[in-house]
């Protein structure tokens, strides 16, 4: 078994991740095997090395061991425009110039009904897919200077035909069909690289967990509509789907979810206050067994 904690480094670690982190390493631990971390930093503008640092001070500090090398995605950025390139010459995505207001805009035309949202936004109408006259004669390069769409029909048939994830944990155990029909409708052209990072949340990750074997990911169930979209590309990229443990979300007293900004949660000030990682564990609901 191989899981792997992959926090992003733009701000503090609160207890949500707390709970993900030790829930991914207890279940690597109690079955012998790896625990990995992945450091997913593709948003330069927004992480920090000391965020980084202070990823890996809380770990330690919570017990947790992670086996190395530790990945980091800012070091990948070589494989993921190989796998770009490739996909671009297999004629599988296309370039997009829109902003968010030409999105905005050309999803509220009338002929395009009510504008619908996913879980990566508003649905890309495809305004970009419906310009490309000519797959044979792109440029021979992917350009730089533009964000790139996955076109779903361009992935072959077979490979996303009966696609299904298992989910387990939380005495749950059960088998989730990805319908590749409901994400082209609910989710739309996939961006796999950004304009301004040269890659995307969703290409990385499917690369990433392919890359250091994760057969467990474990993470929070507002990821399971994103988990949907990874199996599809896993089955068009031919790698592997891992297990899948969606937990429940850490929340506030007033039942909101945490988030980055919440530095009241931050592990960092519940160790300035004096708790240890045993009242950590008792907080999210993990004894330690
Ligand atoms: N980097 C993501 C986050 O911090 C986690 C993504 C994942 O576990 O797949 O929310």
């Amino acid at each position: 078994m191989i899981t792997r904690f992959a926090p992003s480094p733009t701000g503090p670690l609160h207890l949500g991740h707390a709970y993900s982190a030790l829930l991914a390493h207890d279940m690597a631990r109690s079955a012998g095997g790896t625990f990995l971390l992945r450091i997913e930093d593709i948003d330069q503008s927004r992480a920090r090395p000391e965020w980084e640092a202070q990823i890996y001070d809380d770990l330690e500090w919570l017990g947790i061991t992670w086996d190395t090398p530790v990945m980091r995605q800012s070091d990948r950025l070589g494989s993921y425009r190989d796998v770009l390139k490739q996909m671009w010459w297999d004629g599988l995505l296309y370039a997009c110039s829109c902003n968010r207001r030409d999105i905005q805009e050309a999803a509220s035309a009338p002929q395009e009904g009510a504008v619908n949202y996913g879980p990566d936004g508003i649905i890309y109408p495809g305004t970009c897919r419906n310009s490309v006259t000519d797959r044979d004669h792109y440029p021979s390069e992917p350009p730089p200077d533009k964000a790139l769409r996955l076109d779903w029909s361009t992935f072959p048939k077979g490979a996303l035909e009966g696609l299904s994830f298992q989910e387990t944990g939380s005495g749950n155990d059960e088998k989730h069909r990805v319908d590749l029909d409901h994400l082209v409708r609910n989710v739309g052209d996939v961006v796999l690289a950004r304009r301004e990072m040269g890659t995307s949340y969703h290409l990385s990750v499917v690369l990433d967990d392919a890359a250091q074997g994760v057969t467990h990911v474990v993470r929070g169930e507002d990821l399971f509509d994103a988990t949907h979209i990874h199996v599809a590309l896993q089955a068009g990229m031919g790698l592997p789907t891992p297990v899948y443990n969606h937990h429940r979300l850490i929340r506030d007293n007033d039942g909101k979810r945490l988030a980055k900004r919440d530095d009241a949660r931050a592990i960092s000030k519940y160790r300035t206050d004096g708790a240890s990682p045993n009242d950590i564990r008792a907080l999210i609901g993990l004894t330690k067994s």
